[in-house]
């Protein structure tokens, strides 16, 4: 059984003196940011000029270019676009990731896919947060936190669990609790459940059951209402009592049909699918593939963007949001 680190596994005093630059001040490196210096950190961010630079300096953060950033920070916390991280890494990190500094990020892709080539002089530490970076923020806010994962692909000073355990610490991530894990489980977990079941199977799934009744003449907002909304009070209920928990609340009618039709309509060959997609993870081939799509300036994934707006799903459930708000 994986044991879990929680806030008193982890000391804060590691962090004293150093500064932490948070590379990139998007969905996790605002949130990150935010509870890092709300926990005592001395956090500075590295951007570029525009949206990101304006609202960290909103935010009341000292914010300079990324390689000022980093040539200043103890730790620099890679929160770039996975994307980004090569060019960005060439043409202003490296150069100062001298001796005693540490590399941090919060997933392992550039690090296992060699976007970022490791260098051997320094600490390379993960602390990833297991959730959009909001959601974290939210958690923190709340007096709680959002599990979260820490690795340490490289350990130059001996330090480098304790730091990264002190960020997710400080990042209310040991309130709910931590899990140690190896760069490659991270990054290979991350991208399976992401594309398998979380965002890739969760979508296609509610895409299908819409679709299937809105073709059959109901009405599309009854049907979102089924096969969307739905989705988030079944899963809070597995999430707080498992899926039997969740059984013993539904119907009888609801549990039966689960037993019967669900793996009629979930079989074996959509496990058989996972197993290949696992494969394409682990051997490179999802990630050479997404980064050549990066580098032709991802026209397909702006395609796919554009035409899931245009989806009748979509249409509808910001019609039915609105009508939430105004009640
Ligand atoms: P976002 O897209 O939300 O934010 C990216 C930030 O990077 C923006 O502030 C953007 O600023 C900045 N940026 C982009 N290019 C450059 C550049 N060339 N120079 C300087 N700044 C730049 O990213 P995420 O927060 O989603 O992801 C960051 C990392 O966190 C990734 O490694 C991701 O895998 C990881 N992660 C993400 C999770 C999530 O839920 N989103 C969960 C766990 C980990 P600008 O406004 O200038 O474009
Ligand atoms: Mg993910």
């Amino acid at each position: 059984m994986v044991k879990l680190l929680h806030d008193k596994d982890a000391d804060m005093s590691v962090m004293q003196g150093k500064t932490v630059a948070v590379i990139g001040f998007g969905s996790q490196g605002r949130n990150q940011a935010l509870s890092m210096r709300d926990s005592g950190i001395n956090v500075i961010i590295g951007a570029r000029p525009g949206a990101s630079w304006d609202m960290a300096v909103e935010d009341g953060f000292e914010v300079m270019d990324v390689a000022a950033a980093s040539a200043k920070a103890d730790v620099i916390h890679i929160l770039l676009p996975d994307e980004r991280h090569k060019q960005v890494y060439e043409e202003s990190i490296k150069a100062n990731m001298t001796d005693g500094k540490v590399l941090s990020c919060s997933h392992g892709f550039s690090i296992i896919f060699g976007m970022i080539p490791a260098p051997s002089n320094v600490d390379i530490i993960m602390v990833a947060p297991k959730g959009p970076g909001t959601e974290v923020r939210k958690a923190f806010l709340e007096g709680f936190g959002c599990p979260g994962l820490i690795a340490v692909h490289q350990d130059k000073s001996g330090k480098a669990r304790d730091i990264a355990l002190a960020m997710a610490k400080a990042e209310g991530l040991t309130r709910a609790g931590v899990m140690e894990c190896t760069f490659e489980q991270e990054t290979y977990e991350d991208l399976f459940g992401e594309q398998n079941v979380l965002c890739g199977g969760l979508v296609d799934l509610m895409k299908y059951g819409f679709e299937t009744l809105v073709e059959a003449g109901y009405p599309a907002e009854m049907a979102y209402f089924e096969c969307v909304h739905e989705v988030k009070l079944i899963v809070d209920l597995v999430i707080e009592g498992g899926i039997q928990k969740m059984n013993s609340v539904i119907s009888n009618t609801a549990e039966w049909g689960e037993y019967v039709n669900g793996p009629k309509i979930i079989t074996p060959d959509v496990k058989e699918r996972m197993k290949q997609s696992l494969k394409e993870i682990e051997t490179g081939k999802f990630a050479r593939e997404w980064m050549a799509e990066a580098e032709s300036g991802c026209k397909n994934l702006l395609a796919k963007r554009e035409t899931l707006g245009k989806h009748e799903v979509e249409i509808i459930g910001k019609q039915i949001r609105e009508l939430f708000e105004k009640n």
